[in-house]
């Protein structure tokens, strides 16, 4: 069942095109890579799902990109809450210097959510569900400044999951990390499949190869193949 859809896509920055005629779906609760060369399009691809380009000068698309069903580029779609619904995840986060309860609330204290109860129990799942709890639940109130690289990927996740998303975008998670807290991001997207849809940028093919249900290969802005992970690297 795809849960994505990129309709005759193409984006230009300027007069340079970055993206050409892409058409494809991803699927919904599976984890797709988009992987390729260093400039191929990758995060600007990614960055068009949440409309992260828009603030972008001189930035331009044709084409449409649906999630759900619904046109992300609709003039009825707000922003804030198109990046409630889709999450994202960068190379290095950047936590908020507040504690780490704060940080996975932040966005639900914006729109308004105050009641503790309420929050305390969100806080409690979201981290549960970014495999961090056992390692913070003591230390909710101290700094999200003071945990590793690997901890704040988690705590970003975390904050990502505390807006129940539908899909988690992956913006090289992982390039960051040292081999162990890698495993560990690795290991949580293998969990979160199962509740959403994921599409993770990455560099490094290994990584596409274990985490990803599909893979889709991008060289200058096109996409050249497109399949499930296991035809891509594993077929002879
Ligand atoms: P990748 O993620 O695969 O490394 P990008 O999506 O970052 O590729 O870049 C695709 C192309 O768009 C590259 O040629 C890059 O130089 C260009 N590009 C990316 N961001 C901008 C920007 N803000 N302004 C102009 N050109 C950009
Ligand atoms: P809104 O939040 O009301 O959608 P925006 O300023 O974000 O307002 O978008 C205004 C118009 O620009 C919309 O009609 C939208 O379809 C279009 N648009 C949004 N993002 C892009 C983009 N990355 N490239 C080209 N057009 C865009």
């Amino acid at each position: 069942e795809s849960y994505i859809q990129i309709r005759d896509f193409n984006f230009f920055y300027g007069a340079s095109q970055a993206l050409h005629n892409l058409q494809f779906d991803i699927p919904k609760e599976q984890v797709t890579a988009f992987i390729g060369p260093s400039g191929c399009g990758k995060s600007t691809l990614l960055r068009s799902i949440n409309r992260m380009n828009d603030l972008i000068d001189g930035v331009r698309h044709e084409g449409d990109i649906l999630v759900n069903g619904h046109s992300v580029f609709d003039p009825l779609t707000e922003v804030i809450s198109l990046r409630k619904r889709i999450g994202m995840v960068f190379q290095k986060s950047n936590p908020f210097p507040k504690s780490i309860y704060e940080n996975v609330i932040y966005s639900l204290r914006v729109s308004g959510r105050n009641k503790k109860s309420e929050l305390d129990e969100i806080v409690e799942t979201s981290l549960k569900g970014a495999a961090l709890w056992d390692e913070v639940k003591d230390r909710l109130n101290e700094s999200a400044l003071g945990l590793s690289g690997g901890q704040m990927q988690r705590l970003c996740i975390a904050r990502a999951i505390a807006n129940q998303p539908e899909v988690i975008l992956m913006d090289e998670p992982c390039s960051a990390l040292d081999p162990i807290a890698t495993g560990k991001i690795e290991e949580l997207i293998n969990e979160l499949k199962n509740h959403y849809t994921i599409v993770i940028v990455t560099h490094n093919m290994q990584q596409a190869a274990r985490v990803s249900d599909n893979t889709a290969f991008f060289y200058l802005g096109k996409l050249i193949e497109y399949g499930t992970t296991e035809d891509i690297f594993f077929k002879p």
